[in-house]
């Protein structure tokens, strides 16, 4: 099940990439474990798996003690959901990389916590590209004076752009999202700000993500099918 899963989407991501004239090596998939148990996220990671997203601290620390002697050094974990101020300390200590900076206030926290371990931060900058109440990540116009600000911040290595797009049934309906993103890239590119990733596109929507420029897909219920919360 697990194995038809993953292999499905890779196969599906390359011929994605293939059909934007892309690379497929440069699409990375982050299987996305919120609520899914760590027996079965060590499944994935047998298998393959080497990217984890989380979206809560609190849930992925239990995870990540409880898996850390049984799997690879190089698997990483990615924070995606919003990062609260008072959480900051630990998502620090635990997360490669962290995908979801939507201020400068957290971007400000994140590099002083960092620079106090002695790391370098790993991070995303979160766009919001729809007015929508219930979503975190700042405006399009912020972005380019928060990356400013940013860039002198020497405990950040940032690595690029996140969005999460408002739900529509259809994924070609969100393909003016995915493609706005990447635009917002290479206008920043032409700025000065090289940004690598574009984290975009889930399990509805990772193909047509991919085909407007993805490097990383974030995909959960297409690999451990529907959520049980508790
Ligand atoms: C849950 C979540 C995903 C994965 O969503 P699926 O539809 O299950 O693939 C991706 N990104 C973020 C930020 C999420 O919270």
């Amino acid at each position: 099940m697990l194995l038809d899963n993953i292999s499905t989407i890779y196969k599906r991501i390359s011929h994605a990439a293939m059909r934007a004239g892309r690379d497929p090596s440069e699409v990375e998939l982050i299987a996305v474990t919120k609520t899914v148990p760590a027996e079965r996220i060590k499944e994935a990671i047998d298998l393959g798996i080497r990217l984890i997203g989380e979206n809560r601290v609190q849930e992925a620390k239990e995870k990540i003690e409880l898996l850390r002697s049984k799997i690879p050094e190089t698997v990483q974990w990615h924070m995606i959901g919003h990062l609260q101020k008072n959480k900051v300390r630990p998502a620090v200590m635990l997360f490669d990389m962290i995908q979801s900076v939507d201020s400068l206030e957290l971007a400000n926290r994140i590099n002083r916590i960092a620079a106090e371990f002695g790391k370098v931060q790993r991070v995303l900058v979160q766009v919001k590209l729809a007015e929508e109440e219930t979503k975190y990540g700042i405006k399009e116009r912020e972005l380019e004076p928060l990356l400013s600000e940013m860039m002198n911040m020497e405990n950040l290595l940032i690595e690029g752009l996140m969005t999460i797009p408002p739900y529509l049934e259809e994924p070609e309906k969100v393909r003016p999202y995915f493609r706005r993103l990447r635009e917002l890239k290479e206008r920043m590119k032409e700025r000065g700000f090289n940004l690598k990733h574009l984290s975009m596109g889930m399990s509805g929507d990772y193909e047509v993500a991919v085909e407007e420029g993805a490097t990383m897909v974030r995909v959960g219920t297409a690999i451990f099918g529907r959520r049980i919360y508790r």
